[in-house]
Formats: structure tokens, C-alpha cells, sequence
């Protein structure tokens, strides 16, 4: 069997500086040179997965094929590689001590006494190397969440010294992401708080061998030779992680600074040279695009972009697919509710897409810019509850079921959107949604027909409420196409409108199968569609 070569990312200084971007980068440098390449997470928190974790707090949750609910950086890795992950590309605290307590009930460790060091670092470790075992990879990043130094990640981090002893230096590369802020008042670019996270991570034991500097500029050979002889990190091993406009840029900046060069060496891999013509012509799409569009985001969680993360990167997809740069328009869903006439708040605006969510604020602003899109032929895109939210609309104001609703938000005579059968029963709320990808089939002649041109898709799903099959019949009588069924137990994945220039709504997450150079098919289309409006 080949030896798998181990990379771990652990951050510095302050959090956000982007480490899954990095990672995911790192990756992709890696795969456009021909290695099979794998990255996972490990995440600090307690809570098993961020399925129970409020958007307001933690972001998006990005849904797996599998059906696990993950951290958002997870979708950076499958944007960025084209690549599909899994339950084992994360993990956290939470699910290493659900384990280690399972398995100490169940009498597993009988007569020991249950300790940090070793059983839950060795179950850490037994994660980090669990996807060894699977595809063939030749290496495996690992992204350590959370910031050096603090309590949570420390377990983590001791679990990467051991499987360093473990597997030796040849097959394990350290790389640490830091801060090089510009104090504007003393004019100078500081270096202290690298050195002093590098420390921090010297008293763990660990010996970061490639640091990657997030600074405003490049740093210059004096700085990147100050931080080396403090840190014993060879001076061509500081990579500038300087800023730029795209995070789609990041891995051609960190091909400039030879970092794929390094890793390699230092891993004493052979591999071909980097094959980036297809990113790069992204890349240039991306930041130089001939063409701009407005899209109107009507949410709940506006406040906290990062709760709508996939969204907003499968629109740069799709707008890059177009050759237009994307602007989205943040409008308040709880705002419209109090509005009687909503015409302002579409000023400029070439298309509207109505995101997931979950609760019963904000719901009837929702409907009210559906119905605006309806009437007024603006392009409409509904996801999830934006797709349960235009059914409850056409429902009122088309077919005059006046108190048609969804029994998550009240239950009425007709609940057009009900709950699904198969979740009747549940009470438990981490975990039983309906996760993952299922197939779907495309009715032909219809606007998802022309977006995939295939029969059969699969999309990932995270809902508990589906279209009520007893209403079906009325609603197609009145216009509306059920384009997309999921065959097994007969239930709607896509519905939209004739006589209109594109009204599509899916009851799955098409933004989690977007990929950089590979848009959505829905996602293009609309953009399209919004483009042809705005003509
Ligand atoms: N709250 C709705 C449901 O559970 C929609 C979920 C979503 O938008 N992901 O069905």
C-alpha cells in the first residue's frame, strides 16, 4: 500500500483569516499537479454537528452526499477541488466524545480509567487517518478549526504531534496560517504576533515547517527573513498570503510564492507540473467579467453572509458561466412584511432568489416579493423554503385557497406544504431531516429540462416539509409544472411557471453541488435568465 503523506493547517494569531481557503488552495495546487487529494476538518465545538447550531452563529451548514451536516469550509473544498466529501472529511470534539463515551458504557475500556491522553486523542487520530483507508489518496490535508492557543482545539493539536511520531517527519507537513497586520499609525508591517503563535505551537511540540502570512501586500524578503529567524522556518518556507479581490484567486497567488514547490519537496513526492488553464480562464471571468446583473437575496439571515455562503459562490459560478459579475441585493424579508407597496425595493433589480430557511419570521415578506416576481415577470429562483414559500403564494393568490400555508408556519385549512410522512414521528432535532442526495427526474420540455438537458439528477436535500400531494392536481390545473419528482415516494423536487420568462423552484440545495468551473445548471440559468431581463 502507498504511504499517504499528512498535511496539517492550523491558524494563528486571530480567527477568520481564511483557513479553509487555504487549505482548499493548497488542494487544488496539489490535484492540478496530478496527486489524489483529500481534505477534512476537525472542528473544536461540542455540539455533534452544526445541524442544531443557529446561521446566525455558526454560517451555513453544507450537507454532504451522505447526508452529513457539515461546516462550511467543506464546501470550499468540493468547490474548489470538484471533489465530494463526507462524513468522514469532518469531525468534531462533539463526535470524538460521543465515541470514546459510547464505547466506555458499552464497557470497551473495562477497568481503565477514561482519560484525554490517550483514548480521546487516539480516537482523534484514528479520524485523522480514517480516510487513509479509503480512494488511494496520496495525501490528506487536515484543517485544525479554531486558533492556536485556545482550550478547545488543544486535544486536536496534541493528537497531530502523536501522529507525527507516528508516522514520521518524511510523511507529515506543518503548516501554519498566521496574521502580518499593518499598524497604519507606525507605518510598519508587524511581525510579533506570528512569532508569538509559532511559540505557542513550539511549547505543543509541533514545529511548523511552511508558515503562510495573511498581510495587506507581499511581504518583502527582510520581513519573510525576520519571521524565519524567529520561528526556525527557512526563509523560502514564509509564504505572503497577501489579499486579494477573489478567494479564487488565492491558489494562483500561492503558486507564485512556490508553495506547491515546497510542499512537495519537503514531502519527497513526485508529481507533474500544475495544470491550472481551466482555473485561470475562471479566475479571469471572474475578476474581469464584460457584463453585471443585480439579483435580489430575500432571507432571513441577510445579516450574516456567511449563513448564505453557497449561495453567494455558485452565483459567482453562474456569473462567471455568463461572463457577468453577480451584485446581490439584500432585501429584508421582515422589512417587506410591513410594506404595502414593496415596487422600491426591486428597483434595479434583474432576479430574485428566495433562500432557505426555517421558522416562521420574515415568511410573509417572502411571499410578498414571490408574488412581485410573479406579476411582474422578474425572474424568480426559490430554494428549499423558497420553493415551499412560491407553492403557498401561487396557492392564495392564484388558485384562492386564501389561508393556504405551511404546517411549520400555521396550520390552516390548506396546508399546501405539510410535513413529510416519514417525519411525523421524530422528535429528536440533531441529524433527522431529510439529508443528502437523492435522484431526481426532469420532465422533458420543461425550464429544468433545459438547464441539466438530462432525465436524471441528484441534489442534496435538508427539509422536514414537502409540497402536499393531496394539492397537486389543483395547482397544475391552475399553471403550475411539477418538473422535478422524486420517484421512490412521489414527492416534488422542482416546480415552475409557463407562462412567465423563469419561474424554477427546487425543494433541494443545488448551490451545494456548485463548483468553480463547473456552475450549476439551475444557478446558470437564472443568471441568464436575469441578464436576458435586464436587456
Ligand atoms: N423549513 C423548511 C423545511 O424544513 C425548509 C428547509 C430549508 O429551507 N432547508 O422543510
Amino acid at each position: 500500500m502507498k504511504k499517504v503523506k499528512y498535511i496539517f493547517l492550523t491558524g494563528g494569531v486571530v480567527s477568520s483569516l481564511g483557513k479553509g481557503i487555504s487549505a482548499a488552495s493548497l488542494g487544488l495546487l496539489l490535484k492540478s499537479r496530478g496527486l489524489n487529494v483529500a481534505i477534512q476538518k476537525f472542528d473544536p465545538y461540542i455540539n455533534v454537528d452544526p445541524g442544531t447550531m443557529n446561521p446566525f452563529q455558526h454560517g451555513e451548514v453544507f450537507v454532504t452526499d451522505d447526508g452529513a451536516e457539515t461546516d462550511l469550509d467543506l464546501g470550499h473544498y468540493e468547490r474548489f477541488l470538484d471533489i465530494n466529501t463526507g462524513k468522514l472529511n469532518n469531525t468534531t470534539t462533539g463526535q470524538v466524545y460521543f465515541e470514546v463515551i459510547s464505547r466506555e458504557r458499552r464497557g470497551d475500556y473495562l477497568g481503565a480509567t477514561v482519560q484525554v491522553v490517550p483514548h480521546i486523542t487516539d480516537e482523534i487520530k484514528r479520524r485523522m487517518m480514517a480516510l487513509a483507508a479509503t480512494n488511494g489518496y496520496d495525501v490528506i490535508i487536515t484543517e485544525i478549526g479554531g486558533t492556536v492557543g485556545d482550550i478547545e482545539s488543544l486535544p486536536f493539536l496534541e493528537a497531530m504531534r502523536q501522529l507525527m511520531m507516528k508516522v514520521g517527519r518524511d510523511n507529515f507537513l506543518s503548516i501554519h496560517l498566521t496574521l502580518v497586520p499593518y499598524i497604519a499609525s507606525a507605518g510598519e508591517i508587524k511581525t510579533k504576533p506570528t512569532q508569538h503563535s509559532v511559540k505557542t505551537l513550539l511549547e505543543i511540540g509541533i514545529q511548523p515547517d511552511i508558515l503562510i502570512c495573511r498581510s495587506r501586500e507581499e511581504l518583502s524578503v527582510p520581513i519573510k527573513e525576520k519571521i524565519a529567524l524567529f520561528t526556525n522556518v527557512q526563509t523560502d518556507c514564509v509564504i505572503s498570503g497577501r489579499d486579494v479581490d477573489s478567494i479564487y484567486e488565492v491558489p494562483l497567488e500561492y503558486l507564485k510564492e512556490n508553495l506547491d514547490e515546497i510542499v512537495l519537496s519537503k514531502l519527497k513526492l513526485k508529481a507533474g507540473k500544475p495544470n491550472l488553464i481551466k482555473w485561470k480562464s475562471i479566475v479571469r471571468k471572474i475578476t474581469k467579467p464584460k457584463h453585471e446583473v443585480s439579483i435580489g437575496m430575500c432571507g432571513k439571515y441577510n445579516s450574516v453572509p456567511d449563513a448564505y455562503k453557497s449561495i453567494t459562490e455558485a452565483f459567482i459560478h453562474a456569473g462567471a458561466e455568463n461572463d457577468a459579475r453577480v451584485n446581490i441585493k439584500w432585501i429584508s424579508a421582515e422589512e417587506l412584511e410591513t410594506k404595502d407597496n414593496i415596487d422600491k425595493y426591486f428597483e434595479g433589480i434583474d432576479g430574485l432568489l428566495i433562500p432557505y430557511g426555517f421558522g416562521s419570521r420574515g415568511i410573509e415578506g417572502k411571499i410578498k416579493a414571490i408574488r412581485y416576481a410573479r406579476e411582474n415577470k422578474l425572474p424568480f429562483f426559490g430554494i428549499c423554503l423558497g420553493l415551499q414559500c412560491a407553492v403557498v403564494e401561487f396557492a392564495r393568490h392564484v388558485c384562492k385557497l386564501k389561508d393556504a400555508n405551511s404546517t411549520e408556519i400555521k396550520v390552516t385549512q390548506h396546508n399546501v406544504i405539510d410535513i413529510m410522512a416519514e417525519q411525523k414521528e421524530i422528535t429528536d432535532k440533531g441529524g433527522t431531516m431529510r439529508l443528502g442526495s437523492y435522484p431526481c427526474t426532469i420532465t422533458k420540455d420543461t425550464k429544468a429540462y433545459c438547464a441539466y438537458r438530462k432525465n436524471h439528477v441528484d441534489e442534496r436535500h435538508r427539509h422536514r416539509y414537502e409540497v402536499n400531494n393531496k394539492y397537486r392536481e389543483l395547482l397544475a390545473e391552475h399553471g403550475m409544472i411539477f418538473s422535478g419528482i422524486y420517484m421512490n415516494k412521489d414527492l416534488v423536487e422542482i416546480i415552475e411557471l409557463n407562462d412567465h420568462p423563469w419561474f424554477v423552484a427546487c425543494q433541494f440545495h443545488p448551490e451545494l453541488k456548485s463548483r468553480a468551473t463547473k456552475a450549476h445548471p439551475l444557478f446558470r440559468e437564472f443568471i441568464r435568465a436575469s441578464l436576458e431581463n435586464k436587456k
